[in-house]
């Protein structure tokens, strides 16, 4: 090929030249200046200088494109035919190549051909140098693969332009595909659903993926945007559309939102959405792009948690911190809607813990679970329901035209509950007090309700009756004097303010005396004399009966001491102590006890503990194992209020019980009502039986006294005989040789 002077190759003479004499330095073209300040993306694709093979046969060309291009930056390899080339390009990592059309054997054509055919070399640019500047060549060339072409005779001026645009171009496709790659793989590990929404055409791209979170195949679902948004949970809808809005119109900087939407079976899964829109010019938003995550899994695992810390694990019915949230929205809606009333029902199941204790706790969780429905179906749609642990319910009556709506359902409640029980193949009967606090009374706080509520379930309870009370303010007075007795009670043993009186106990048969029983007084520096009503269920409560109770067991004992060595009829007297439910408890009280007699010096069986019923079904097991050891201590044991609990001779017989004390409220009447009088006889009887002997409390009258003593009853005790005196009382009577009626 000769070159042709009149154009571009006129300066290939000079060129040859240089080349011959060895002058590297190419003066004849001169690389365009901006290409060594190549721009920063550039450089960003090239970190070293781009390696091109030149396939030429022609070494004109070849030597004419080596001294080119290696002035200007690349780095060249040259082959003189296709066979050549492939070889190279199976060993080299090369940038672009350049390679002539017509070769001998391997030509330009199937060369670009096989380059394409290996992996390696689909991407490399391949322009073709051809002399044959007809579109068939060039046709053929792209269709084989070939980046570009550049028609001989070569335009060397342009040709390093041309190359770094192909490179540049080359640079950016290869990044794309990367980052493409890097996106789709991101996107397929997270799991996540994509969409791509055009605002302005209003047409929503889905991922495949996308559509198969919701159980779709990929032409199941087309490109309308309410192919999702008519899929949202109704509930969420409004909320969705307005935060897309808010975030859209560049109120939110981004949007981000959990909602509900229907799967293919019609079924509701979480969602999370996180999108960006991009914006014009104006600010205006063209396009929004965000994922899908499917978060059902932790929403589901969020409502149990929210719904356990709510709920009551065993009934599942409302807890008090769900009862209390109802509550106070009651009180929010009052202060608003004055017309609006509520009222709050707090209950307590009465003589749940014998069936505990007794039957056991499964027993007893079932008696709940029962009971729990029971309650359920007699409430109204609407009032709530709540357990607050233990057998203590409580309902919130909402929205109540009068106070006899509220009554209704105590009644209701009441009946409910009245029906026996059959478990494990007993018939349990159980009952509830109610106390009930209304609206009306202007409450801003829900605690202060419910404990209103409280105070008159206990006033219910205390009234011995399975009804229910209405709270009224001197229930709550009632609360903050036992607040106050307390405290008081803290102070009086430290200040010596108890005292205790000693009532005679005689021995009906020959009216003498046998012991005394030991009763509480309290001298309030304020109040005055104070009988053991007046505190001695808050001493029992606050557990201050506990030190309480071991200062009377020693003033006591050392009382009944000092008698035995004063007064010549003390030899056997008896002393008998009451003893709650948690001073027998207490793990050390045979020591104290122990120690108290050796202190008094004392006979164990000078001393009589006097412990009711309920104590010792409070807690069964101890309490057996405790009465045991004081029974081989020496210590008498007498049950006390005989006929106000559960009197159970089957149950009694197991604890080692001396005597029993029947209560008053049988003595009273025993002298003009038979049944009483046939009723104390029978449990003299029983008693009789079971080894114990009997004492009567409340004998008022010498009536009672003749008719106890046809009872066989050996004991009396009570105001008609003697009222409870202070000690020195006792001893100024021996000393005149005086007492009362005996
Ligand atoms: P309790 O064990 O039933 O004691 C008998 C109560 O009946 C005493 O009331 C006594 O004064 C009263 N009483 C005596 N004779 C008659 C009578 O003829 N008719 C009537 N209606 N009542 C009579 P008191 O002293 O007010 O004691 C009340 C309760 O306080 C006692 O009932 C006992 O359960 C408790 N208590 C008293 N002192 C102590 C104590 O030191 N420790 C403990 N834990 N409880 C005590
Ligand atoms: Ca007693
Ligand atoms: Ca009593």
């Amino acid at each position: 090929m000769q070159p042709d002077k009149s154009n571009n190759w006129t300066s290939l003479d000079a060129v040859r030249e240089q080349s011959v004499s060895g002058d590297s330095t190419p003066h004849c073209v001169t690389p365009p200046n901006s290409h060594r300040n190549d721009d920063v993306s550039d450089k960003q694709f090239r970190t070293e200088r781009p390696l091109i093979l030149v396939t030429d046969d022609d070494p004109m060309i070849q030597l004419l494109s080596r001294n080119m291009l290696e002035s200007m930056d690349f780095d060249v390899i040259q082959a003189s035919d296709g066979n050549e080339a492939l070889k190279i390009f199976d060993s080299q990592d090369l940038d672009l190549i350049l390679c002539d059309v017509m070769m001998p054997e391997v030509d330009g054509f199937e060369f670009c051909e096989k380059i394409r055919m290996s992996p390696r070399g689909r991407h490399v640019p391949i322009v073709m140098l051809t002399g044959l500047n007809d579109t068939e060549s060039i046709e053929k060339a792209f269709n084989l693969g070939a980046t570009d072409f550049c028609v001989k005779p070569i335009n060397w001026e342009l040709l390093p332009y041309k190359l770094n645009y192909i490179l540049r171009a080359s640079a950016t496709f290869s990044a794309l595909k990367i980052s493409e790659e890097r996106y789709s793989l991101a996107a397929h590990g997270a799991n996540d659903g994509l969409w791509d929404w055009d605002l302005k055409e209003q047409k929503i791209y889905f991922s495949p993926r996308w559509k198969e979170m919701l159980g779709f195949r990929d032409d199941e679902i087309g490109c309308d945007p309410n192919e999702w948004l008519s899929r949202i949970h109704a509930d969420d809808k409004s909320r969705v559309l307005a935060e897309l809005e808010a975030h859209s119109s560049g109120k939110t900087e981004h949007f981000e939102s959990e909602y509900r939407v229907m799967n293919s079976d019609g079924r509701y899964l979480w969602m999370m959405c996180r999108s960006l829109a991009v914006t014009d010019d104006s600010g205006l938003a063209y396009r929004m792009t965000g994922s899908q995550t499917d978060i059902t899994k932790r929403k589901e695992a969020e409502e149990k948690l929210l719904f356990d810390a709510m709920h009551d694990s065993l009934t599942k019915l409302p807890n008090r911190a769900l009862f209390l949230d109802r509550l106070a929205h009651c009180i929010e809606i009052n202060s608003r809607k004055p017309d609006f009333n509520f009222a709050v029902l707090f209950l307590d199941l009465n003589r749940f813990k014998l069936v505990n204790d007794s039957l056991g706790h499964v027993v007893g969780d079932k008696l709940l679970i029962e009971f729990s429905a029971r309650i359920s179906e007699v409430i109204r749609p609407g009032d709530t329901l709540a357990r607050f642990g233990g057998d203590e319910f409580a309902i919130l009556c909402e929205d109540i035209d009068d106070v006899s709506t509220v009554t209704k359902l105590a009644g209701r409640t009441q009946k409910q509950l009245s029906k026996p029980v059959c478990l494990d193949e007993q018939e349990v009967v159980i009952d509830c007090s109610m106390g009930i606090t209304l609206s009306g009374s202007g409450y801003t706080c829900p605690d202060d309700m419910l404990r209103d509520a409280d105070a008159a379930m206990y006033r219910a309870k205390a009234k011995g009756s399975s009804g229910y009370e209405i709270f009224d303010p001197s229930m709550h007075e009632q609360a903050l004097n036992e607040l106050q007795t307390e405290s008081d009670l803290r102070l009086a043993l430290e200040y010596k303010e108890f005292c205790i009186h000693y009532q005679p106990i005689v021995e009906i048969q020959n009216n003498k005396i046998s012991g005394f029983e030991a009763l509480l007084r309290w001298n309030h520096p304020q109040r005055g004399l104070l009988f053991p009503d007046d505190f001695i269920d808050v001493a029992i409560s606050s557990k201050l009966i506990v030190p309480i109770g071991r200062w009377v067991l020693k003033e006591a004992c050392n009382q009944l001491s000092v008698w035995k060595r004063e007064i010549a009829d003390a030899k056997n007297w008896e002393i008998s102590i009451n003893l709650s439910s948690i001073e027998l408890s207490q793990p050390d009280l045979i020591t104290a006890v122990s120690r108290t007699l050796c202190e008094s010096a004392l006979l164990p069986e000078s001393l009589k503990l006097e412990i009711t019923e309920s104590s010792i079904i409070e807690n069964n097991d101890h309490a057996l194992k405790t009465m045991n050891s004081l029974n081989d201590l020496g210590v008498q044991l007498s049950i006390d209020d005989f006929g106000t609990g559960y009197s159970s001779f089957n149950y009694l017989h197991q604890f080692p019980f001396n005597s029993l004390k029947i209560d008053h409220t049988f003595i009273a009447e025993i002298h003009e009502k038979k049944d009483k009088n046939e009723i104390v006889k029978t449990i003299v009887a029983l008693a009789h039986n079971l080894g114990m002997s009997v004492v009567a409390e409340g004998s008022e009258s010498t009536e009672i006294f003749e008719s106890l003593r046809n009872s066989r009853c050996e004991y009396a005790q009570g105001f008609g005989i003697a009222e409870p005196m202070p000690g020195v009382e006792v001893s100024k009577i021996f000393e005149n040789n005086k007492l009362a009626s005996s």
